[in-house]
């Protein structure tokens, strides 16, 4: 788990910029208390913290529940009638008889591209596979030529677009990952992208840098020039303009070995970045493994992981982040080993791995019903794995993914009568009023 070092401020709009992500401008004049009689998954109990085991299935539910927001911070929580006389002056916001959650974490996605790639959907569900498609041109290679081709104003309203849609259904934080540049100055412009939506738009970003998402086509014969190239040239000046908070691989058979991997982490750790896996996704190559050995935040996908690894993962503290839609998208004939995780007491986070390739999908209700048709959760170790867990694996474990005082009001009120009912109901956004930094910011869908 990594935590922020230092504090800065934007003093071009007063936008708080800390190092383990943006948030926006928070205001409240004089408190808002949300109120609601529906159960109210808190996430209240226990210390703070990922959560692993027996604990995973405790939502911390009340019947009937209370925060007071001041300056976007959850200042007070309790039964109703209690907080309405003790703020007799706060203005009220009434959720009703609604499922009320904390706003979910999205620990793993890559917002930054430009154009689709239907066409390779298409392909796949036609008999090609992945790497088939990735090896002749297509996946990754070709999202950069188009996002090398887009200027910046349209990096950033693509980024600004995929913000508000994540936002309409109920993700409050993400994780914002480059790569899709592959170029010093493209993965300049894509982590800018990041920086300049989130010093305006209501959702909380945690950049990463992504730089080792593949080959780019100038450099597909001279590999380890590469990685030099990134660890030289790259990660210094992502690093000086503080742009991320963490630094990513694509560790696997057909992109970065293990030795290439373990290299670039370990500059990465010298210069202060967190660092994350994309670890035994389509293969068994050993990248749970790595990130144990370099204290990775995260290891993510783990279609693949070993029984090894899974058990040098909990030792070292690394979460592990699965990819359900990803998986499902891709045609991929296993599943991450969940339920197995869930046994040995791994903290799990969910996340949807949002790319325009293998997971256009900004929905992680949608990915807490496949971890639960797929890895055998319950509704409640769902929801533990897209708030609580998955914002420690992101270094916010003590600001976001709980409703309990100290923590960012960020909140969801879903058209559901129980918690049981929002991976049940798959398939359609029940979002019906989003809470960010104690604002109201999606209402009815909007
Ligand atoms: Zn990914």
């Amino acid at each position: 788990m990594f935590r922020p070092a230092s504090d800065a401020v934007n003093r071009r709009n007063g936008t708080t910029r800390r190092a383990d992500g943006y948030h926006a401008r928070m205001t409240s004049p004089n408190g808002t208390l949300y109120v609601g009689n529906g159960p109210w998954c808190t996430l209240g109990d226990g210390p703070p913290g990922s959560r692993r085991g027996a604990d995973m299935n405790d939502p911390g539910t009340r019947e009937g529940w209370a925060v007071l927001s001041r300056n976007g911070v959850i200042a007070a929580a309790g039964a109703p009638d209690v907080l309405r006389t003790a703020h007799p002056d706060a203005h009220v916001v009434d959720l009703g008889d609604r499922l009320v959650t904390p706003g979910l974490v999205d620990p793993h996605t890559h917002p930054v591209f430009h154009g689709t790639r239907e066409d390779e959907f298409e392909m796949r569900n036609l008999g090609r596979t992945y790497v088939d498609i990735a090896l002749s041109g297509g996946g990754i290679r070709k999202s950069v030529r188009l996002l090398r081709a887009a200027d910046d104003a349209v990096l950033a309203r693509n980024v600004a677009e995929n913000a508000d849609a994540f936002l309409r259904l109920g993700t409050t934080t993400i994780e914002a990952k480059s790569g899709y540049g592959l170029s010093l100055e493209d993965e300049l412009r894509s982590l800018r992208a990041i920086r300049d939506v989130a010093a305006w738009h209501p959702l909380t970003f945690v950049p990463t840098f992504l730089g080792a998402h593949e080959f780019p086509d100038e450099w597909r014969d001279r590999r380890d020039a590469w990685v030099d190239h990134l660890i030289d040239d790259m990660l210094p000046r992502v690093a000086a303009e503080k742009l991320a908070v963490a630094c990513d691989v694509f560790c696997e058979a057909h992109v970065f070995t293990i030795a290439q991997s373990r290299r670039l982490l370990l500059a990465a750790k010298k210069l202060g970045l967190a660092t994350k896996v994309h670890a035994d996704e389509i293969t068994p190559c050993g990248g749970a493994e790595l990130a144990a050995e370099v204290g990775a935040a995260s290891a993510d996908h783990l279609v693949h992981v070993s029984d090894a690894g899974m058990d040098a993962m909990a030792a070292a503290g690394t979460v592990p982040i699965l990819l359900p839609a990803t998986s499902w998208y891709l045609r991929l004939a296993k599943d991450a080993p969940g339920d197995v995780m869930k046994r040995k007491g791994l903290p799990i986070a969910l996340a949807t791995d949002f790319n325009p390739g293998s997971s256009p999908t900004r929905s992680l209700p949608l990915v807490m019903s496949m971890a639960c048709v797929r890895y055998g959760f319950t509704a409640a170790e769902a929801l533990t794995a897209v708030t609580v867990n998955a914002a420690c694996a992101i270094g916010l474990g003590d600001r976001v993914g709980r409703l309990v005082p100290g923590y960012a009001c960020d909140l969801v009120a879903w058209d559901l009568p129980n918690l049981r009912s929002l991976p049940y109901r798959f398939g359609e956004n029940h979002v019906a009023t989003v809470v960010k930094s104690g604002r109201v910011v999606v209402e009815r869908g909007r």
